[in-house]
């Protein structure tokens, strides 16, 4: 079995987890017998030539996804064919007369399941990217089926003990590091999945991950419908009052979308939210689209998400206890970087004080702005982003319309291929000859620059549309590996851009930039990989280390190389002024206060609600004493309240670890401090010794060990404070786990 065949990352502001997240672990009828099974895997054989999920990938590049061929229909056979066919392999594994041997064993489950791994890297594709109607009903069906799958591979008791038997043998010891530390994955993932149970543990534990697998779908489909049917109609000049034209283009063009020319229409998702509550000059108006936003999933009508919640709680509390652990979030925990749930409650704790004490300090500025103009108002929830804005233009003359019109999506990609290349040694060209899935795909071939040796493709999918969940995320369709020869690794970008009128340059926020930046580090960090099994390639590594290599490449778009560049004039082709530069360069730690809380909070509300063991929690209810207690500041909420909190209730992914991205972002603020202290951001020697321990190991190696050979000592906390603006007092390690996580037994 591979842990991570699809292997799917977020962004922090990614609203819905696309669901494949979990896919890698999910299928099939527990009871299912392997005869029928058998049977049923030959009869979908026949089916096989018509079915293009199943074929093998072709043309150049290794073969690449058939995503023309595809059909809706084609899923569910292909997944069940794809199913039966791996696990008649992991049975003939289990079932070996031979002695375990790593070769026999380990290796060999590597082998397994290839044809599933290319019919959910496309399944995964239509989930996040392609979804309507017809897709949800294969998804609600077969998503449970999934996992009941998984669980059959890791309750098979055969296979079980033959990985047992390889991870506490003596001859270990002889093998390469890396096949040492495989066999220490495989044996803790089994057991951490319940391999040690008795049997009727086993099958009541397999009942809960289908009865999730089953939830965290419709928690996903509910959100997905109160983003895509509630928006805010404008009617009139008036009510666009203070939004800028490229803000009334989008959203005249979402009008026409929808048949109602002559209006505009502000959709409910965070691309069309935040921009709307910056700029928007009617008050009531802003209230009104807030209110619409943090109320998804919580509006007591068919879409509703907190029965389902505490639905999910429950059984993931029910299944922590049959594991072994007090609580969900120590089981997800123990085989994280961080290990135990206090250690990152004492990392959010320590920065949570001086976030919210900056958010004091920005309200007042703010309050004395709206007086100064003669509001008499105290600053809500939905005038937080617009007077912040009014603060930023006075206090640093920082206009972001006006940084807006040097950022052209197609000039920053390019800055972007330009950064890789100077600190990896990669190179891009376009490439037209493979199937893409929606006329907006792009495909990019990489290659070393020095030897012109192919190492990948890099597929961008950077449009908003119909179908396609929010935010941004990176996945891969195909891990690099060299279990049986060389096989080169497929990785995508996505994003949710507003697509500008045609012809046009596609122009983008400051933010949003970011955020380009963000999902290509975690694409870089696939493409950097260079190791022998699938199962510990590139991004496969733990949720809370996953971010450093993404976090840190954000840091090169304001390098001023970058800047001057491809920061250029999308009229005039100028690069952006260096006043500009030291103008973006004195505001950067501006308005960390409110984003620090509106992110610690969703972090501290998901870690508190994953401690909270078996109780009947009352999602609503919960969170509003978690916020009490935290002394929430009322001028803002968090980034993602509990009814569409996409990371953590669409799947296991981020339950009880969105605490990663500030848990990484420390790693990565430490780690860009080295490029500072040596000869700055394209230091040679530094970005080496990152590509070297970092981006191109996976998890072939304990992350703190990975880290330490890069930075010579583990990670501090004061560069993330400095990074933030927030005071330094101390120091305060950021202490990473012991050597090897030892795998908990029951
Ligand atoms: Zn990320």
């Amino acid at each position: 079995m591979k842990f991570k065949s699809i292997v799917t990352i977020f962004l922090l502001s990614s609203c819905l987890a696309p669901a494949q997240a979990s896919q890698a672990k999910d299928g099939f009828n527990l009871n299912t017998d392997m005869e029928s099974t058998n049977t049923q895997f030959s009869k979908a054989n026949s089916a096989t030539a018509e079915n293009p999920l199943l074929a093998k990938w072709e043309g150049a590049f290794g073969g690449t996804p058939l995503f023309d061929r595809v059909k809706v229909a084609n899923f569910k056979p292909a997944l069940e064919s794809a199913m039966a066919e791996k696990l008649s392999e992991i049975e003939r594994i289990a079932n070996n007369s031979a002695a375990p041997t790593f070769e026999n064993t380990i290796a060999a489950m590597e082998r397994t399941g290839r044809t599933l791994d290319r019919v959910q890297a496309v399944y995964g594709v239509w989930s996040s990217a392609m979804n309507n109607a017809e897709f949800q009903l294969v998804e609600s069906e077969m998503n449970p089926k999934l996992a009941a799958f998984s669980d059959k591979i890791s309750q098979n008791e055969a296979l079980f003990r033959r990985i047992e038997a390889v991870y506490n043998s003596p001859a270990k010891t002889r093998l390469t590091p890396e096949q040492q530390r495989l066999s220490w994955l495989y044996y803790t993932t089994f057991v951490r999945a319940g391999a040690r149970l008795k049997p009727d543990a086993k099958a009541g534990l397999s009942k809960i991950n289908q009865q999730l697998a089953g939830l965290f779908t419709r928690f996903s489909q509910n959100q997905l419908a109160d983003e895509s049917e509630r928006f805010l109609v404008l009617k009139s000049e008036a009510e666009l009052a203070g939004l800028p034209q490229s803000l009334r283009d989008a959203a005249a063009q979402q009008a026409a979308a929808k048949k109602m020319p002559g209006a505009w229409i502000i959709t409910n998702t965070r691309s069309s939210i935040d921009p709307f509550l910056t700029y928007s000059d009617r008050r009531e108006l802003r209230e009104k689209a807030w209110r619409m936003f943090v109320n998804r999933g919580d509006n007591g009508d068919a879409h509703d998400n907190n029965a389902i919640i505490t639905e999910i709680l429950q059984l993931r509390a029910e299944r922590a206890k049959l594991l072994g652990y007090p609580t969900h979030a120590h089981w997800r925990l123990d085989d994280k970087m961080a290990k135990t749930p206090e250690r990152t409650m004492e990392l959010m704790e320590a920065v949570w004080k001086p976030a919210v004490a900056r958010v004091r300090e920005e309200v007042a500025d703010m309050q004395a702005l709206a007086k100064k103009e003669a509001a008499d108002i105290k600053i809500e929830p939905w005038d937080y982003r617009y007077y912040a804005e009014k603060v930023r233009k006075a206090r640093y003359d920082l206009d972001q319309n006006e940084v807006k019109q040097y950022l052209q999506l197609d000039k920053l990609r390019e800055g972007m291929f330009w950064v890789a290349g100077e600190l990896f040694g990669l190179n891009f060209t376009p490439t037209s000859n493979v199937p893409v899935y929606h006329p907006d795909v792009r495909v990019w071939e990489v290659k070393d620059k020095a030897t012109g040796k192919h190492v990948g493709l890099w597929y961008f999918d950077p449009f908003a549309r119909e179908g396609k969940s929010s935010g941004a995320w990176m996945n891969a369709y195909r891990n690099q590996e060299r279990v049986d020869g060389n096989i080169t690794t497929i990785v995508s970008n996505n994003s949710n851009f507003v697509k500008g009128k045609p012809g046009e340059p596609v122009l983008i926020s400051w933010d949003d930039a970011t955020t380009l930046f963000h999902e290509f580090g975690h694409a870089l960090h696939g493409l950097s990989s260079n190791v022998t099994y699938p199962s510990l390639s590139g991004t496969s590594v733990a949720t809370d280390y996953v971010e450093f290599p993404s976090q840190i490449l954000e840091r090169w778009i304001s390098t001023p190389e970058v800047l001057q560049k491809f920061a250029v004039h999308y009229q005039t082709g100028k690069p952006i002024p260096q006043n500009l530069v030291e103008r973006i360069e004195r505001a950067s730690a501006f308005n960390q206060g409110f984003a620090t809380v509106e992110y610690l909070s969703s972090a501290l509300v998901d870690m508190k609600m994953h401690l909270a063991g078996s109780q009947k929690i009352d999602p609503d209810a919960f969170e509003r004493k978690t916020l009490a207690e935290l002394r929430m500041p009322s001028e803002l909420v968090m980034r993602h309240r509990t009814p569409q909190f996409g990371h953590v209730f669409s799947s296991d992914g981020y339950s009880a670890g969105y605490y990663s991205y500030i848990w990484s972002d420390v790693i990565s603020a430490d780690a860009y401090d080295a490029f500072v202290e040596a000869g700055g951001p394209y230091d040679k020697a530094v970005a080496e010794r990152l590509r070297k321990n970092v981006f191109s190991v996976g998890n072939t190696i304990d992350p703190a060990d990975a880290y330490r050979a890069f930075r010579g000592r583990d990670p501090k906390i004061e560069a993330l404070m400095r990074k933030r603006g927030f005071p330094v007092n101390g120091s305060k390690e950021v202490k990473p786990t012991p050597a090897k996580p030892k795998a908990k037994s029951r």
